[in-house]
């Protein structure tokens, strides 16, 4: 009998060590789709950056599967609708893909894959996208059930007693061909593109795909990771790898970037070593954000510290909102970071926490209107780590910031970009400002203020507003 696999491609869009596709292509024919489903994410349907993304990943993964004797199929609609009529049009009888591991994905999941194999379907899933399942790590408590870790120190320790991952599968050169008569949508009719000019700013700053990927990890490898814990501080050089939209897609998995950074850890000494082993650690923050997402479901929304519940958040912001989302706050440094984002869809870690900060604490504007806002602007908005980076800032989320920790942004301009380098990339209002006024330019001369209209001024007062969070947050 003829062997025809579906593989259901999401966010693992690539065809090196692809767990699922390891599986599928052994058998006669394959049938590699990917469904656009808009109601498949429930209350996170994707953003406009990352619709963008997603529209250049799936051409460039059908030209990849072109190049090995394949090509993607492409479906839209109700996800259980639109495989059961691929199914039944190639004649399929087994199906594979990789888990994800988002609260409305995993039930949706586990009843469609009943509902496969009830119908005589072989069904297999596979995990692809983290290093450790989240229900793989617990903590081993000796009298009760194991429980899920909340401190990352334990849990990355626990992660690392069992190893890290690092074999591969490699791309495989051709893959069995697809079965006759199985009908395709066009990629343009998904909608999934921009107005232009989005298109461009986002295109001059990215290339989706599995080669964009590698190209950006082989980049770091060489340039930068042996200098990450510095330079991972400083917005203004490319200190970090960038890598986090191609891992959020799947065009790479982390099992990858432990095996290829290898030979980088075995020859590194002093503090090269110590970079290697801290962006490696980095990698663990994501696992950790996946585990916590699976393990707290409604952390999306809610604060994992129910203490927080009752927090008093302010009501009246919406001005504020609209000039944070804007980079028009006054403050250099939270405003490089929003245009930054608006800009390329991506923002430096640093200057993530920074703005973050700001809009919770010095603005008191709920962490989730932060997040919403990240969540539509970011080309790497992953439910999981967005959710704890923005928990964690917020001083409500597990292993978090405590909440006096409020960060001050002239401050941190100071000490991480002192000569005003990241500033003025972003706000070309003040590129004749000397460095000494770049981060707090409400401080400079008049003469020289009048020079840099129409940059507005600051929309609070840092001292003030620092100490009103401080009594909100002292009332918990
Ligand atoms: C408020 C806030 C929101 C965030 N939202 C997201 C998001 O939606 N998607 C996202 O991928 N990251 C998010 N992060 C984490 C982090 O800022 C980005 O992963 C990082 O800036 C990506 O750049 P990079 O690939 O150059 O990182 P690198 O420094 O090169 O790190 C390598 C990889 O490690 C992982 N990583 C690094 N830091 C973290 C972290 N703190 N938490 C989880 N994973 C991490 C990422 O996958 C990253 O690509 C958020 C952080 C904060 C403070």
């Amino acid at each position: 009998m003829t062997t025809t696999t579906l593989l259901w491609l999401r966010q693992d869009l690539r065809l090196t060590d692809n767990t699922a596709l390891e599986l599928a292509r052994k058998s006669d024919q394959l049938l590699p789709v990917y469904i656009h489903d808009p109601k498949l994410n429930g209350r996170w349907p994707p953003g406009a950056a990352s619709d963008w993304w997603l529209h250049h990943s799936l051409a460039s993964l059908d030209e990849d599967l072109r190049k090995s004797g394949s090509r993607l199929i492409l479906g839209v609609g109700p996800t259980e609708e639109v495989l059961k009529e691929l199914i039944r049009s190639g004649n399929v009888n087994r199906v594979c893909w990789n888990r994800r591991y988002e609260p409305d994905l995993v039930d949706a999941d586990r009843q469609l894959k009943k509902m496969l194999a009830a119908s005589g379907l072989e069904v297999k899933t596979c995990n692809s996208n983290l290093l450790f399942e989240p229900w793989d790590i617990q903590r081993d408590t000796k009298t009760e059930s194991p429980a899920p870790y909340r401190v990352f120190t334990a849990y990355w320790r626990a992660c690392n007693k069992r190893g890290l991952h690092d074999a591969v599968h490699h791309r495989p050169d051709r893959l069995p061909g697809i079965p006759r008569g199985v009908p395709s949508r066009k990629l343009e009719s998904l909608g999934l593109m921009p107005e232009t000019r989005r298109d461009t700013g986002l295109r001059n700053h990215w290339q989706p795909g599995e080669k964009g990927a590698q190209i950006r990890l082989d980049k770091f490898l060489k340039e930068s990771v042996e200098d990450y814990t510095n330079g991972r501080n400083q917005p203004g050089i490319t200190g970090t790898s960038g890598i986090s939209p191609h891992l959020h897609f799947g065009e790479i998995g982390p099992r990858q970037i432990i095996h290829a950074i290898k030979p980088w850890t075995e020859r590194a000494t002093g503090s090269a070593s110590e970079s290697t082993e801290t962006y490696i650690r980095e990698i663990g923050w994501r696992e950790f954000a996946h585990h916590l997402l699976f393990h707290y479901p409604q952390s999306d929304q809610h604060p994992l510290n129910r203490r927080f519940r009752n927090f008093s958040w302010r009501k009246d912001y919406g001005d504020d909102l609209i000039a944070w989302q804007q980079g028009n706050t006054g403050i250099p440094l939270v405003d490089a970071g929003m245009r930054e984002l608006w800009q390329t869809g991506w923002m430096h870690n640093r200057v993530r926490m920074i703005v973050a900060s700001f809009l919770a604490k010095n603005l008191m504007i709920p962490w989730q209107q932060g997040a919403r806002w990240f969540w539509d602007t970011l080309v790497d908005a992953d439910l999981a780590s967005n959710t704890l980076g923005w928990q964690w800032v917020a001083g409500c989320g597990a292993d978090a910031a405590p909440y006096f920790r409020i960060f001050n942004p002239v401050l941190q301009g100071e000490k991480f970009d002192p000569e005003g380098t990241y500033v003025r990339r972003w706000i070309p209002e003040l590129k004749a400002l000397p460095n000494r006024y770049i981060h707090k330019p409400w401080t400079a001369p008049q003469s020289l203020q009048a020079g840099i209209a129409p940059y507005p001024p600051p929309i609070v007062d840092l001292k003030a507003s620092r100490e009103r969070a401080l009594a909100a947050y002292r009332q918990l």
